[in-house]
C-alpha cells in the first residue's frame, strides 16, 4: 500500500474528514482491519488566511511546499492538499517536490466527465469562484462553469470563513446555499461542484435536487484508490 501525504488544517474542520474517508474507502475496499498509511502534515490556518488576505500567495506556497517537503522526506508516496483554494499554488509546490500532487480539480472534472455533465455550479471561497486556476481545469475538459452574482459569492465565501472553517453549522446558512444552488440550476448548471473542503459539512445531496459533487469525498476517495492500486 502507498503512503498518502495530506497537507491540512485548511481548515482543520475537513481535515478531518479527509482522514476518515480515506480509512473508509481502504476499509471498503480492502476488508478486514486495513486501514490507510497516512503522513499529516496540518498547518497553522490563520498563517495561512493572513496571507491569502494580504495577496501574498508566494509566501503561502512557501509554507505549503516546506510541508510538502517534509511528507516527502518521511516517506510519502504522493501529496494531497486538503483545500480547494490553495491549489492556486499547487504549480509552485510541486516544483519543490519529486512526489506528485493529485490536483483536486482534475479528479473532480474526471468524475463530473463520468458523470456526462456540460454546464456545472462552483461553490468555493471567492479566490476559487472568481479565480482561473480553478475553473480552468474544468472548462479545459469541456464543462461550463458558472458561479453566484456578486452577493452569491460574497455569501459563501463568508459562510466559509466566519463559520465553517470555525466549525459553526447555521440552517439559516444552509437555507441561503441552498437558494443560490436553486439560482444557479435556473441558469442550466446540472451539477454543482461544492469547491471547497467545508461545504460537505453544511449541506449534502439531500438538501438539493441538483447532483452534488463534494471535492472533499471526491478527492479522499481517489486518494484512497490510488494508494490501494
Ligand atoms: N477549505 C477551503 C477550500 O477548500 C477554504 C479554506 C482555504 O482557504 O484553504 O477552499
Amino acid at each position: 500500500m502507498k503512503t498518502i501525504g495530506l497537507i491540512g488544517g485548511m481548515s482543520w474542520e475537513s481535515t478531518v474528514t479527509y482522514y476518515q474517508v480515506i480509512n473508509e474507502t481502504v476499509k471498503e475496499k480492502l476488508g478486514g482491519l486495513h486501514s490507510a498509511k497516512i503522513l499529516l502534515y496540518s498547518v497553522d490556518f490563520a498563517e495561512i488566511e493572513e496571507y491569502q488576505s494580504q495577496g501574498e500567495w508566494k509566501k503561502s506556497a512557501e509554507v505549503l511546499a516546506s510541508a510538502a517537503q517534509n511528507l516527502e522526506k518521511a516517506g510519502a508516496d504522493f501529496i494531497i492538499i486538503c483545500t480547494n483554494t490553495m491549489h492556486k499554488v499547487a504549480p509552485d509546490i510541486q516544483k519543490k517536490i519529486s512526489i506528485p500532487i493529485v490536483h483536486i480539480a482534475e479528479a473532480t472534472a474526471s468524475v463530473l466527465q463520468s458523470r456526462g455533465i456540460r454546464k456545472v455550479a462552483l461553490l468555493g471561497t471567492k479566490y476559487t469562484m472568481t479565480q482561473d486556476f480553478y475553473k480552468n481545469k474544468i472548462t479545459e475538459t469541456g464543462i461550463e462553469v458558472v458561479i453566484p452574482d456578486d452577493d452569491g459569492v460574497k455569501l459563501v465565501n463568508d459562510v466559509i470563513y466566519n463559520e465553517l472553517c470555525l466549525g459553526i453549522l447555521k440552517d439559516d446558512s444552509k437555507a441561503k446555499f441552498v437558494t443560490i444552488i436553486s439560482d444557479l440550476q435556473k441558469r442550466g448548471a446540472e451539477g454543482v461542484i461544492l469547491g471547497c473542503t467545508e461545504i460537505g459539512l453544511l449541506i449534502g445531496q439531500a438538501d438539493v435536487s441538483l447532483p452534488v459533487f463534494d471535492t472533499t469525498l471526491i478527492h479522499a476517495q481517489k486518494a484512497a484508490l490510488l494508494a490501494t492500486e
